[in-house]
């Protein structure tokens, strides 16, 4: 074991320094090496995490490589892969509570959000495990009817993952659970924000009876682990969730040993609400878009569009419950708003709201650091209006609390500014009217569209973005295929000897 968690509603701290997990086994990095993991809401370090290199990242690989080349489990029955999942899952439940709190400590998110996380993350396993036998191939109607011809699906390898702070274990459940169904095998390095509670998740991967080697944990920073880990030519398959900066670096070195890529990145999504709309709904549904989780969410409504018949009603609403928001210690459950993540996540999101005043639009609310939190990592909830889409506010990701507001006129104003956008991940429509939706609908260029909601999302609905904001998708069955290849098998049937210069 490498911590010693408390049980919910005690504190979670490790008393000792953890241990990363490779081929089985609890290790220190080679160099001896930690770094401190920081509590945003006390500003302390909390655990210390082994600061990893190349040379551990090579020692992952060859287990994670060990494990599927030799190791039982891509050729262990989908029934039984299933059943160790399903062992996980009930794991998962048992110990919800220690793992949100884990969370909390590590990234600041609010204790109701990352314990409602930590409930869902036993579905994505008891969803995929259900998958895990059912697998198989295809038998093909061929042409070429002297063949007998079908597809396999076969694991594509070794996984290498990579997941950024905002919403840890559920990031990496997008992958691990598909991942594990498949018959992959699986090397995980953690945002170096929030390390420690996938160390804690890897203990509960062994206690399930996951093989050794086929989840593995390295952790530390992006150049000195992730680099190495996306470059390793022993990677069959990279996941990436994170910026859209270190997702082109990861596909760049990916590509130099052509290791697939899903990109799960970055986003600007527009909140767009019509004036026929249930206005109290899409109040609310603007409130929960940018200020829940203060923002750091890659789906953030961060651009509302209002139609101007109803923008300053709705101004008004959203405002009026921006400064009612009550914030605080992300672990009391009264609190709607903690701290940001770390130190240069709140000087970010505290330059862009510099950059909204400088460039013209104007503070309806908020833009300043709560006086009563000290030099506590808050910022809050700011509400920009009078924004054009052409400002950096606008067209920039700020993951942080901060809405820019955009009034149009009428359905193609408001397709134009919505798709006016170099990312592409989601996007919100508050109308009553149905016609609109369905026309609304396939001209929106967004993976994710909600229609009078906002920020939802499930194990079974896949999820990804269009342009800037990555390819490939994660959850429902599409999020199996990403890691499986397809293998076409031809059985010749006639016996005949064929031209050996023709095709066919
Ligand atoms: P980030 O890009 O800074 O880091 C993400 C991960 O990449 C971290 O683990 C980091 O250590 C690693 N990394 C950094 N440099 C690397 C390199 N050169 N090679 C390999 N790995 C490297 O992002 P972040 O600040 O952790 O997360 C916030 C971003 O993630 C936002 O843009 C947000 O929108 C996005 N995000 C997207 C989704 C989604 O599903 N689309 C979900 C959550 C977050």
């Amino acid at each position: 074991m490498t911590m010693t968690a408390a049980k919910a509603g005690t504190d979670p701290s490790p008393r000792d320094p953890l241990r990363m997990f490779i081929g089985g086994e609890w290790t220190e990095a080679r160099s001896g090496r930690t770094f401190d993991s920081i509590d945003p809401y006390t500003g302390q370090a909390w655990a210390q995490v082994p600061e990893a290199s190349a040379a551990d990242v090579d020692r992952a690989v060859s287990a994670a490589r060990a494990a599927f080349d030799e190791g039982p489990w891509p050729q262990m029955a989908g029934v039984e892969r299933a059943r160790i999942m399903r062992r996980l899952a009930r794991l998962l439940e048992e110990n919800a509570d220690e793992l949100a709190a884990i969370e909390v400590r590590d990234n600041g998110k609010l204790l109701r959000e990352m314990a409602g996380q930590a409930a869902l993350l036993p579905e994505f396993y008891d969803y995929f495990a259900g998958a895990a036998d059912k697998i198989g191939g295809e038998v093909l109607d061929s042409a070429k009817t002297n063949f007998f011809v079908y597809q396999l699906f076969e694991p594509v390898g070794v996984v290498g993952a990579i997941t950024a702070w905002n919403s840890p274990l559920m990031l990496v459940a997008y992958k691990l659970a598909p991942a594990l169904a498949a018959g992959c095998c699986f090397v995980l390095k953690p945002s170096e924000h929030t390390s420690v509670s996938a160390l804690r998740f890897a203990e509960i991967v062994a206690e399930a009876g996951v093989p050794d080697g086929v989840f593995n944990v390295v952790t530390g920073d992006g150049p000195s682990v992730g680099e190495p880990l996306v470059s390793h030519p022993g990677v069959d398959k990279v996941a990436f969730t994170g910026s859209v900066a270190t997702g082109i670096r990861v596909a760049k070195a990916a590509a130099e040993h052509l290791a697939p890529v899903s990109l799960e990145l970055g986003g600007k999504s527009p909140n767009v609400v019509f004036a026929d709309a249930d206005i109290e709904a899409a109040a609310n549904g603007v409130v929960a878009g940018i200020f829940a989780a203060c923002g750091q969410t890659c789906v953030a409504g961060s651009r509302l569009l209002a139609e101007r018949p109803i923008h300053d009603e709705l101004v008004e609403r959203v405002v009026g419950r921006a400064q009612e928001i009550i914030l605080g210690n992300p672990m009391d459950l009264a609190t709607e708003m903690g701290p940001l993540a770390f130190a240069a996540q709140w000087d970010k999101v505290m330059g862009y709201i510099d950059v909204g005043n400088g460039e013209g639009a104007e503070l309806a609310t908020g833009g300043c650091r709560p006086e009563r939190f000290g030099d506590g990592l808050f910022v809050e909830p700011t509400v920009f209006v009078r924004v054009d889409n052409s400002m950096r506010i606008a067209r920039e990701e700020i993951f942080g609390p901060v809405l820019s507001v955009i009034p149009f006129d009428g359905e193609a104003e408001a397709l134009s500014i919505a798709n006016d956008s170099p990312f592409g991940l989601a996007a919100g429509v508050w109308t009553r009217d149905v016609q609109r939706v369905h026309r609304m609908v396939p001209r929106l260029q967004a993976g994710t569209v909600w229609i009078n909601a906002y920020r939802t999302i499930n194990y079974d609905v896949p999820f990804g973005g269009y342009k800037m904001s990555g390819h490939g998708r994660e959850n429902g069955l599409e999020g199996l295929r990403e890691y499986l290849h397809t293998k076409s098998v031809w059985v010749e049937m006639s016996g005949a000897t064929r031209d050996p210069f023709k095709l066919g």
